[in-house]
């Protein structure tokens, strides 16, 4: 298959119309340079440096990318599509590790689940956009407006945002191997001992490291 951003092509079947592919108005690389994104099994063995430098460079195109959340749920959602082929920084085999997950985390329907916690989000924000500010919210947003000046342009990513990205993305793959309840133990400890953390989602590297080195046993003395 000619690679993403194209999702629907004469030899695959259609997509999931549970998780559409996200919108863009501007190409995304992949469909700017789509020879980055071809990957197939086995590649490695050809060309190794090159091929993992190819891996690296599309990675961080989709670690730049703004529809790599969605792209990554369509990805997911759409095996027979993605069978080959970089998408939302994720090969083949991390794709079924991350399907996997899914399963376990929220069963075979997962699909569903996912769009219709999508949907319940699109419909909060139209909800917001349909209920216009009050007017003591719109004073504060003009003053806010007035001191710190109009809300910036959209910027491409820095470097470092995008390593961060790379990072986040490496870290859902990776997973950080604890229970749900470990995880439960480890943010009531974070949270006891100053450290912000967020109710959901990865807990930071950094946060872990702290919580087993304040588990550790002892060491005993010798003799
Ligand atoms: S995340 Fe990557 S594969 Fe998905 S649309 Fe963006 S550049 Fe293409």
């Amino acid at each position: 298959m000619s690679h993403p951003g194209v999702p629907k092509t004469t030899d695959f079947p259609d997509p999931d119309p549970r998780i559409p592919f996200p919108h863009s108005t501007t190409r995304p690389r992949c469909q700017e340079e789509p020879g980055l994104f071809d990957y197939d099994y086995g590649q490695r063995n050809s060309n190794r440096k090159q091929t993992t430098e190819r891996l690296t460079a599309a990675r961080n195109a989709c670690s730049g990318c703004p529809l790599v959340t969605d792209c990554l749920k369509w990805a997911l959602a759409n095996p027979k599509i993605t069978r080959v082929g970089i998408w939302a920084a994720t090969t083949h085999r991390d794709r079924q590790i991350l399907r996997k997950r899914l399963v376990n985390r929220l069963g075979p329907d997962w699909i569903d689940v996912v769009a219709a916690r999508d949907r319940a989000r699109r419909d909060r924000a139209a909800a917001q956009r349909l209920n216009p500010l009050s007017v003591a919210q719109a004073r504060v947003v003009a003053l806010d407006q007035e001191i710190n000046g109009p809300l910036p342009p959209h910027l491409p990513l820095t470097p470092e945002q995008q390593q961060h990205n790379v990072t986040q993305l490496a870290n859902a793959l990776m997973g950080s191997g604890r229970t749900r309840e470990e995880l439960a133990a480890i943010r009531t400890w974070a949270r006891a001992n100053g450290h912000k953390v967020a109710d959901a989602g990865m807990v930071r590297k950094a946060i872990l490291e702290a919580y087993d080195a304040a588990h550790q046993a002892p060491v005993r003395k010798a003799g």
